[in-house]
């Protein structure tokens, strides 16, 4: 249940007028990093974790809800920079009063050219915030993820948290306005705080790596293919320990001949790894348990009813 209250989350102010910035702000609005794509990624996330990880579903629906409550301050914010075009669209019988309340000689002209550059506030919704990025091109439900395995989601939330905070960078760089930038700042200082709730609730689900139940095969999980020639940087990436299942990487430096060598790396033994076809197997024995275990239960525990009243309200057919 949703229950809209009216005040803003933070009180968002503009100085001026100011269409050219209202058209670049709605990459937040309806873009592909944006607010309507953020909560609808979590609030879609939420569903199959609500049994198995009641405490992330919370965590995925508080979130999903502050975001819907950010796509409403961005769209307020937009609103109020799009002032005077809104009203002038209205003003159908005077077409010489146009963008009084803009700055300067050159209002008309940029009135006309934001016109012609963003055609959707001009024609389309008189003068209000629409669900398209800076570019009109419609929001679509392909920029949400949800793979229904909570350690895939909150991987994918903290890259997502990481696009919404640095496009925010970028737009607070095109406006000078005070308070715009405040607003901006409240706005990414939030993602901040997402990326680092989401990481710290994929730490508590262990093991989280690899993602799902199957284990990576021990011949190919530590090998660094040398794919070009020339320069051949080395790094923590391809030598050393790997940063998850600690195996030594091996540095293929021909990987043709290797490929050649092993009849399409079928025949070879892995090495730098302790892992061998009999750990990996129990292990994926273990955590199938553990996972369907984690449903199950919480499953049966419910009684197939969302909420948690009592089972006393009768259908309709038994009154
Ligand atoms: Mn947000
Ligand atoms: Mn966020």
């Amino acid at each position: 249940m949703f229950y809209h209250v009216k005040e803003l989350q933070f009180n968002a102010r503009v100085s001026k007028p100011d269409p050219k910035f209202a058209r670049l702000l709605l990459e937040q609005f309806g873009g592909s990093n944006g607010e309507l794509k953020a909560a609808m990624q979590y609030f879609v996330q939420a569903f199959s974790v609500k049994n198995p990880y009641p405490d992330k579903y919370d965590l995925l629906m508080d979130i999903a809800t502050e975001e819907f409550s950010h796509l409403e301050i961005v769209g307020a914010t937009i609103q109020m920079l799009l002032s005077g075009v809104n009203g002038e669209l209205k003003n159908a019988s005077d077409e010489s009063e146009i963008m009084k309340l803009l700055d300067g000689t050159a209002a008309k002209e940029d009135f006309i050219h934001e016109a012609i550059v963003n055609p959707h506030f001009g024609v389309l919704t008189g003068g209000g915030p629409a669900l398209t990025d800076s570019n009109g091109i419609p929001w679509t439900a392909a920029y949400v993820t949800a793979n229904g395995d909570l350690t895939v989601d909150l991987r994918s939330n903290i890259a997502s948290e990481s696009r919404a905070k640095i496009v925010y960078e970028y737009l607070m760089k095109f406006t000078d306005d005070p308070y715009v930038k405040e607003t901006l700042n409240f706005l990414m200082t939030r993602e901040i705080a997402h990326y680092q709730m989401f990481e710290a609730a994929l730490a508590t689900i262990q093991p989280n790596f690899p993602p799902g139940i199957l284990q990576g095969d021990p011949r190919y999980s530590n090998l660094y293919y040398n794919m070009s020639s020339g320069s051949e940087a080395r790094g923590p990436w391809n030598e050393g320990s790997s940063t998850q299942l600690g195996e030594t990487w091996q540095y293929i430096e021909d990987p043709l001949q290797q490929v050649l060598d092993s009849e399409g790396l079928t025949n070879m033994t892995p090495t730098g790894t302790d892992r061998t076809q009999k750990t990996i197997k129990e292990l994926e024995a273990e955590l199938s348990k553990l996972r369907s275990e984690e449903i199950t239960s919480a499953t049966e525990e419910i009684d197939m009813q969302w909420s948690t009243y009592d089972k006393t309200g009768g259908l309709i057919s038994e009154l």
